[in-house]
């Protein structure tokens, strides 16, 4: 049988809004195709050895969880980059987000260096982006697809000129409530600041990050086959209904 092996980031410090729950969707998406997933929690101190996983997830956090893990996770910058620079994916919500960027500079001042993976930064404003948020994402050249969530951030991210977003807000703030932006990509690494969780609502984007992470273990191109996801239809339409409600962005 076929194992996908994921690397959870600090699942201890990092896991507010449930975000352990996308775990738990790559588990039954996976296991749904008769595949296997081994999940291998990677904490402070721990090694990440280089080739090891076909996907890394990092969930999101206040400040002060993400002042406890950020050194550890910026000495891992290179070991990250790696990773993704041969292939595996990568899904970081949130707190993991920012701190897969440059920096992040809290309220305080306090400056946490980050891992370097996304060509951004974040500064923390005054106000709380905070609501059901609708982006429209295309990953594939002409496939377009919407993810929606929930965001609560004060970090204001700014991406470097021509990096590529995860997608366009539709409804809410996204990266730093004027940009119309949502997260990062590079490769088959995403960032985002959608919560949620957010794969339970948006199976596509679980079934996109589980199709690269398996083409990094096999080295061929993968198609996963469809699975019945009426139920997570509807939650996504739920989840954009409400977003939508707000009426527009910010
Ligand atoms: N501490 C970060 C902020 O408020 C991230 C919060 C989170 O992960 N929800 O910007």
């Amino acid at each position: 049988m076929t194992t996908i092996r994921v690397g959870h980031l600090y699942p201890e410090y990092l896991n507010i809004y449930a975000d352990r729950g996308n775990i738990a969707v790559f588990q039954h998406r996976t296991t749904a195709r008769g595949l296997e997933l081994a999940v291998e929690p990677v904490s402070v101190g721990d090694e990440l050895r280089a080739g090891e996983h076909d996907l890394l997830y990092i969930g999101g956090g206040q400040d002060r969880e993400e002042e406890l893990i950020a050194p550890d996770l910026a000495a891992r910058g290179e070991a990250i980059r790696d990773a993704v620079a041969g292939g595996a994916a990568l899904l970081a919500v949130c707190g993991g987000y920012q701190l897969l960027g440059r920096f992040y500079r809290e309220r305080s001042g306090v400056e946490l260096s980050g891992a370097g993976l996304f060509p951004l930064h974040t500064v923390a404003g005054e106000r709380r982006m905070i609501g059901d948020c609708l982006i429209e994402c295309e990953l594939e050249p002409g496939v377009r697809r919407t993810l929606a969530g929930f965001e609560n951030h004060a970090g204001i991210t700014r991406l470097d000129e021509g990096v590529q977003p995860l997608g366009r807000v539709v409804a809410g703030f996204g990266n730093d409530g004027e940009s119309g932006y949502e997260g990062a990509r590079v490769g088959a690494a995403v960032g985002t600041y959608l919560h949620g969780p957010l794969l339970p609502r948006n199976p596509w984007l679980a079934d996109w990050l589980l199709a690269r992470a398996l083409e990094h273990r096999l080295g061929e191109p993968v198609e996963l086959d469809p699975l019945d996801d009426e139920l997570e239809h509807e939650a996504h339409e739920v989840s954009a209904a409400r977003a939508r409600a707000r009426g527009g962005r910010f």
